[in-house]
């Protein structure tokens, strides 16, 4: 039998990838980000409850009615945006699979999507599968602002969307006020979409504030947010999350959604939806996580890595053009093998391979996690 690849050359994620060798390796692992300490015990006793109370068939294909009442609250308090829980949230499964069924509902062959680099790696592919193609504008290291002016100069006819994501993966630069007016000036009057990757929502450190599409209504007019229950409640293993669209958006959305997945997993809803009403679970997040950065910061000093500083999400990139002249992903596979900590090369983020001697660390660990894998990193030696 013969299959045409739809992505050829590809193979497995860099997450997949690192994550295997972390455990062939029994390394510790700060590659995938995914938290190491338990989620909450009030959230899994809920699912529980749940699934005793009968809630395991399936649900509404928009998701569970309560839930979304609940998140369009939560959205209204925190975004001051009213949306409509009947028609303008979709609970699906996972934040990727909400970025991918936006893109299918609104690409056309040879429309242009624009992606800013680095970029977290579902992109591309999701671009590709729709007979689309990615435009790529690079953001520079140290600071990855937004080049307004390069994103002025590759709008064209062609332009059917934006991705943008906020806090950013894998950088952890934060969008300003001043970055989404200038995005929606970009663009103004036009028929182009803005995908917004916001499923580090509430990972963002040192008092700024997440600047949600939903917060400029010209701008979530032409919008489909994507929010991810997995990184919000320390439960990446859930793939659960929703997407937020103005109703003649998510009509569409929802054509997709119901002959791919239909609906998803009942008795999480449930229990989401009582527990989403817990503000502090969610408005304490930035400073957890903060702490577990600044933890991890202070350690690293111990180590020759160069710090490139993130304000959000749970992520931290590091140089190590002092300490080896290999490809970011040779060292990353020696990292593990010869001092047994993974990171995620941040080559995987560019569609071409771009190297520029950094890796990827997820600080969303346990402090005794944390501490092991900054041992391990204080025996590399600089060059
Ligand atoms: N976007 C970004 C930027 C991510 O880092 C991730 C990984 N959680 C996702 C989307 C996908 O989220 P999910 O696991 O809900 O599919
Ligand atoms: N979003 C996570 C990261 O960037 C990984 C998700 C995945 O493994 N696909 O590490």
């Amino acid at each position: 039998m013969h299959i045409t690849p739809k992505l050829p050359n590809l193979g497995d994620t860099i997450f997949t990838t690192m994550s295997v060798l972390a455990n062939q390796y029994k390394a510790i692992n700060l590659g995938q980000g995914f938290p190491d300490f338990p989620m909450s015990e009030e959230l899994v006793e809920l699912v529980n409850k749940a699934m005793k109370e009968g809630f395991n068939q399936y649900t509404h294909s928009n998701g569970y009615p309560i839930l979304r009442e609940n998140i369009a609250t939560k959205v209204e308090k925190l975004y001051a945006q009213k949306i409509n829980p009947d028609t303008e949230i979709t609970v699906c499964p996972g934040a990727t699979y909400a970025i991918y069924t936006a893109l299918t509902t609104i690409l056309q062959a040879n429309d242009e999507v624009i992606v800013f680099e680095p970029a977290y790696d579902c992109y591309h592919p999701a671009i590709q599968l729709n007979g689309a193609k990615s435009v790529i504008i690079e953001l520079q290291a140290p600071t990855f602002e937004i080049p307004f002016d390069e994103l002025r100069s590759k709008i064209n006819d062609r332009t059917k969307a934006i991705i943008i994501n906020t806090p950013h993966n894998p950088t952890g630069y934060v969008w300003t006020k001043s970055d989404m007016l200038n995005l929606q000036e970009c663009v103004r009057g036009k028929n182009i979409f803005i995908i917004s990757d916001e499923v580090y929502e509430h990972l963002i450190f040192d008092d700024k504030k997440h600047e949600s599409v939903l917060k400029y209504p010209e701008l979530f007019e032409k919008s489909f947010v994507c929010y991810s229950f997995g990184k919000t409640y320390h439960c990446t293993g859930w793939k659960l999350g929703y997407v937020i669209a103005p109703a003649a958006l998510s009509k569409e959305f929802r054509s997709i959604h119901q002959f791919n997945a239909f609906s998803c997993d009942t008795p999480k809803q449930v229990a989401l939806s009582t527990y989403i009403q817990n503000e502090q679970a969610y408005l304490q997040l930035g400073k957890f996580v903060q702490q577990k950065r600044d933890y991890f910061v202070e350690l690293m000093k111990a180590t020759p890595f160069q710090r490139i500083p993130s304000s959000g999400s749970y992520f931290e990139c590091y140089s190590f053009a002092n300490i080896s002249t290999k490809s970011d992903k040779e060292f990353a596979i020696d990292l593990v093998k010869d001092f047994g900590v993974a990171a995620i090369p941040v080559s995987a983020f560019y569609k071409s391979g771009k190297d520029e001697s950094l890796i990827r660390f997820c600080f969303a660990k346990k402090e005794d996690t944390l501490e092991a894998a900054v041992e391990r990193l204080s025996l590399v030696s600089s060059r």
